[in-house]
């Protein structure tokens, strides 16, 4: 078996554990790699010959932490009910750096880069620290973004070294730091340039650095001050509960659990300290919602990014020079994600002041990034200097891709495709990044239908991880693969759908806005709204949403969608409100700052008390539950109908694109993960006691009574609901 870890000894009797997993870009410590370090601080601690050693990486990454696959293995573990099992293998990584720390010979982390996680918290465990003088390095504990607490000692030792407070981001919130802010946080004792860290690691060893860490000495004290009648610390313990349920809305189980853990733990000799908190990360375990975390936003996230839904036979063809028609907001966004990654963009517009307008904002974004240290000076004037703003259509010609961005409107869409069709050659491949406008229907205007595709951005593009691609009717695998090689270049996330109006994320999401609607037209007050879509994990209100979409632009679309269906078209109380706030009361949403909500200076913002003359709140108001309840379930029935329909094809990216696209309540794993998690027949059941109440809206689809009948899942292995 290839080993990851290789143990080599000096003259001088200095062992050095180097770590460099195999067929791997950087480091994890997989299943294989956690027995070979055990073994190899057991050699260390009780070889005689050996006086202590030093633990580096033969890559510019240390160690991104645990393998996330194992860690979803435990969940699944501790969620079908092997609990003691679960536990006794998170511990054995608490029990292996506290034999470390503890053998009586010195370790030192020679750390040569990123160290996350596990990773940290094996650096955290040397008795000494050394680490590359980069400021590109990153290093924390970011096991609180997948609904779990650092399992290796993380907890516990963090604050012995540094005190409680200043610990508290970095456990909590996965706040990432640089090796020099460790420094002078007291994290780490060094700094070094790269190829001096093994030599100067060995050199403290050789001076007789101390094996014992200060907790293990009599009288020690908590940086800071510690203990249950302290008064600092009560004051972390008691305020710091309530803001962060403050801003977790009570959805988030880790950063109780860890708050818990250290108030528990630090109070406690190292050895019960580190059991404490290997109890809580079972618990964890136990959640269902680190489990579907991991699966979506890690091991979902990172297939899709290694383009698994890529047709194997088109050769590689990363776009060289991008054409971008139209220099309004998603055009400008697109054309400066492009030039940063290096690729050459013409930005068309219909006059050259319109495209100026364009380059303008590419201009400021770059000054944005060099500001804020994110690229020198001279990388932010080559970024710009890749763009081209121009109104002619010649500059188009040598494009090997074209994305549109005009007016929402099919035939200006229509026009520019003919435009950029006489101009360009066969192999050209053409994007529209339409929000609803069926990608077939485009196509039509297109002489070669095969390379018309959907690149559906996200506002802001600077910011929105998401990219949906949509493969019209006649889309073909050459299309598609330019459009997800480009994905890849600009480093997004994509998903893939098929056609329908509205593709999959606006068809899905824009049920979260109408039922808001559908509640704030039956009385329902509006703070009980906004507040309950919050509680639910939604990043937003639905009013607020609507206001940043722009009531305007629902009018449009609820407009065209009259004009396709025609006499079968049925108005509902979200084209009736919608037209109200638009068009009679002039309230089109955030950009004009006044929508749902009264918009002032800054972030200042209030729902519009005129509201409650147009929408007479009713006298009994419905439980905060029943709300939440009907703004989620909408979204996971019209995900379903996108899955039954063909719209969305795998349940990874439905689940991807619901929470990278609208922000669908992450701790869920996503729509899918959470029907899984509740179980279809129980869903099923509340839907139909629903329609009776509600309307049939909520009429599950058939797909999901036949999934319920058969007790099957959407993933092939569900993680259970819940433990014991
Ligand atoms: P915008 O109004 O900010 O920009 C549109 C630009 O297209 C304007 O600069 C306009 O001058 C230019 N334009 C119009 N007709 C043209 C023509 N014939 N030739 C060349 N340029 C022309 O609009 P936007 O918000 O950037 O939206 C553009 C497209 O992106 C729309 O299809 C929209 O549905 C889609 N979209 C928007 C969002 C969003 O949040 N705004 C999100 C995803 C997709």
């Amino acid at each position: 078996m290839t080993e990851t870890i290789k143990l080599t000894t000096d003259e001088d009797g200095i062992a050095l554990l180097t770590i460099d997993t195999p067929d791997k870009s950087v480091n994890v410590l997989t299943e294989a790699a956690l027995g070979e370090l055990a073994a190899h601080i057991e050699t260390v601690a009780t070889d005689d010959g050996i006086k202590g050693a030093v633990i580096t990486s033969a890559k510019e990454t240390f160690l991104a932490g645990v393998d996330l696959s194992l860690l979803a293995m435990l969940a699944g573990l501790a969620r079908s009910g092997k609990v003691a099992e679960a536990y006794e293998r998170a511990f054995q990584f608490n029990r292996m750096l506290r034999r470390m720390e503890t053998c009586g010979k010195p370790f030192v982390g020679a750390i040569t880069g990123l160290a996350l996680g596990g990773g940290f918290e094996l650096m955290l465990a040397c008795h000494h620290r050394i680490v590359a003088d980069d400021p590109k390095v990153k290093l924390g504990l970011p096991e609180v973004q997948v609904g779990l607490l650092p399992g290796g000692g993380g907890t516990q030792r963090l604050p012995r070294m540094i005190g409680i407070q200043p610990s508290a981001p970095i456990l909590m919130q996965g706040k990432q730091i640089s090796p020099q802010e460790a420094k002078e946080m007291g994290i780490v004792e060094a700094l070094a340039p790269r190829e001096k860290l093994v030599e100067d690691a060995k050199t403290w060893i050789r001076a007789g650095g101390s094996a014992v860490r200060p907790w293990d000495e009599k009288g020690f004290k908590i940086p800071g001050g510690g203990g249950q009648f302290n008064p600092n610390t009560i004051q972390i313990f008691m305020a710091g509960s309530a803001l962060m349920q403050e801003q977790t809305w009570h959805n988030y189980p880790a950063p109780p659990a860890i708050l818990s853990a250290v108030y528990e733990g630090h109070q406690l000799p190292m050895d019960r300290a580190i059991q404490v908190e290997s109890r809580y990360f079972t618990t964890l375990l136990m959640n269902p919602v680190a489990g579907n975390m991991i699966r979506t936003l890690f091991l979902n996230k990172q297939e899709a990014e290694k383009l698994k839904r890529r047709p194997e036979d088109v050769a590689p063809s990363p776009t060289r020079k991008l054409g971008v028609l139209g220099a309004g907001l998603m055009g400008a966004g697109i054309a400066t994600v492009s030039a940063r990654a290096g690729i050459e963009v013409v930005l068309l517009d219909r006059d050259q002041e319109a495209a100026d307008k364009g380059l303008n904002h590419v201009q400021k974004e770059a000054e944005k990034l060099a500001r804020r240290g994110r690229m020198s000076e001279e990388d932010a004037q080559a970024l710009v200097s890749r763009v081209k703003a121009t109104a002619d259509y010649d500059d188009l010609k040598a494009c090997d891709l074209i994305i549109e961005a005009v007016f929402e409107d099919p035939k200006v869409k229509a026009d520019v495709t003919a435009k950029v069709d006489a101009v360009t050659g066969d192999g050209t491949i053409f994007a529209s990044n339409t929000s609803t406008i069926p990608i077939t229907l485009l196509a039509k205007a297109s002489k070669n239908a095969g390379r018309f595709i959907g690149i559906h951005f996200f506002s802001p593009v600077e910011k929105m991880p998401l990219v949906e691609v949509i493969r019209g009717k006649e889309t073909d695998d050459v299309a598609l693969a330019k459009a997800l090689d480009y994905i890849r270049q600009i480093r997004k996330t994509p998903i893939v759908v098929n056609d329908s109006r509205g593709f999959y994320t606006s068809r899905a999401f824009g049920t979260y806005v109408s039922e808001g609607i559908e509640l704030l037209s039956e009385g329902v007050t509006p703070a009980l709204i906004e507040n309950c879509g919050r509680l639910a994990g939604m990043p937003m209100g639905p009013l607020e949403v609507g206001d940043q979409v722009g009531i305007d632009l629902m009018v449009h679309i609820y407009e065209s969608l009259s004009a396709e269906l025609g006499n079968s078209y049925a108005s509902d109380a979200g084209d009736r409100v919608a037209r109200l706030m638009a068009v009679e009361l002039k309230r089109p949403g955030r950009k004009t700052g006044q929508g749902f909500y009264d918009y002032g200076e800054k972030r200042e913002k209030h729902l519009w008390p005129g509201l409650a003359e147009h929408f007479p709140t009713a006298e009994v108001q419905p439980h905060p539950v029943d709300v939440e309840k009907r703004l989620i379930y909408i979204q996971l029935l019209e995900v379903v109908r996108c899955f039954e329909e063909g719209v969305v094809t795998t349940p990874e990216e439905a689940d991807l694109g619901a929470i990278l696209g609208w922000g669908f309540a992450p701790f869920t794993g996503g729509p899918l993960s959470m029907l899984d998690t509740m179980g279809i027949a129980r869903f099923v059941e509340e839907c139909e006691a629903m329609v009776k109440a509600y309307g049939p809206r909520f009429t599950p689809p058939d797909l999901l009574r036949k999934m319920a009948k058969e007790g099957r899942t959407f993933y092939k292995q569900a993680l259970p609901a819940a433990a014991a």
